[in-house]
């Protein structure tokens, strides 16, 4: 089935992103800020029934792709649980993660036996102390916990890496290396002005284009494969099964190609990651909304999706971080 969801631009809405929590074990500094605390109540976390009925709603108008994201989505007791509730649902057909991975050695066979095949991993750098500056956290259990994905038969893993001007900028060639080792995906990403902590962090911001031409002078890059579902443009390097995507919101921006819409913890879809556009969902869900009611709203609330973000020119905008969106 197609999906039922046109917004108002033409774009065909395929795709969600769920976010199971604003909280998080890690503090990447683009992120959210240091020492940060003020979550969302539990009161106000959607339920695992609340966040089923959301998804059943979403298949049946013809969403087929979900990916389970936050905050650190392993924070919320009981993830795999949901992953297999979800995955269980009638038209999902491709169930995701993105997770920093600290806890993923622990949890990694349980999330790909409840049916989540594809993981995202944010990565961006391979350095310990590098690693605690930017985060606060630990490599180690990182790199564990991919080792134990790779175990569990997850397949593609995919390294985010966000690139920083004067700090981690330098160790594009070093993971290029490490996901040629260890048969990962890689993807570059630009700092986004989301927040204040995120607008800080666009100080360090890089373009893309950069990074590519650097990356060219080592590699031969063929550019066009893999036409993925997202807003990565991959390119391979030639002799190897290595893709790299490069995501570039700002020097490059791919809002008319945009097919995806975010839900918070507290219920809140969010039409876009760079606009205040959002339907709050949980007050009918609360009020016990029938399927068919609630499908209705998701109709009305595609609507209101913006025809692009203005991280460009109006980069104060956001004042949510991204964990808060769900990323
Ligand atoms: N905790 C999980 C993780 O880190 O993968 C999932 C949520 S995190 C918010 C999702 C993605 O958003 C990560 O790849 C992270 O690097 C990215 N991200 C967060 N803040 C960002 C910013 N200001 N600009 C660009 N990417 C950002
Ligand atoms: Fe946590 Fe992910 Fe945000 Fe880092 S990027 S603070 S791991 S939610």
């Amino acid at each position: 089935m197609q999906t039922q969801l046109i917004d108002k631009f033409g774009r065909p809405i395929e795709y969600l992103r769920l976010s199971v929590t604003d909280r998080c074990d890690l503090r990447c500094h683009y992120c959210m800020p240091r020492g940060f605390k003020d979550f969302e109540t539990p009161e106000h976390w959607l339920s695992f029934e609340e966040i089923e009925q959301v998804v059943r709603v979403f298949g049946a108008l013809g969403t087929r792709r979900i990916r389970l994201t936050g905050g650190e989505p392993l924070v919320r007791k009981g993830l795999p649980e949901l992953a297999g509730r979800l995955a269980a649902l009638p038209g999902i057909e491709d169930l995701s993660l993105s997770t920093n991975a600290t806890r993923l050695a622990r949890h990694a066979g349980a999330l790909h036996n409840a049916g989540i095949s594809r993981i995202n991993v944010s990565l961006d750098t391979l350095r310990p102390e590098r690693f605690k500056a930017i985060t606060q956290g630990r490599l180690d259990k990182v790199i564990d916990g991919l080792m134990a994905a790779r175990d569990a038969g997850f397949a593609p893993i995919k390294i985010n890496m966000v690139i920083m001007k004067g700090e981690n900028d330098d160790e594009a060639e070093d993971m290029v290396e490490f996901c040629l080792e260890h048969g990962f995906t890689l993807r570059f990403i630009e700092t986004m002005p989301m927040g204040d902590t995120g607008r800080n962090a666009t100080d360090h911001y890089l373009s893309l284009q950069t990074i590519k031409q650097r990356l060219q002078q080592r590699y031969e890059l063929i550019p066009g494969v893999m036409p993925g579902g997202g807003p990565a443009r991959y390119m391979q390097v030639a002799g190897t099964e290595l893709r790299i995507g490069f995501i570039t919101p700002l020097s490059q921006h791919f809002c008319d190609t945009c097919n995806r819409v975010r839900l918070s913890v507290d219920g809140t879809l969010y039409l876009c990651l760079g606009q205040e556009n959002n339907y709050p969902l949980r007050p009918l869900l609360r009020a016990g909304i029938s399927d068919t009611e609630l499908q209705q709203h998701i109709i009305q609330a595609i609507d209101l999706k913006p025809e692009k973000h203005d991280f460009n020119d109006k980069p104060g905008q956001i004042v949510r971080f991204m964990s808060m969106t769900g990323g």
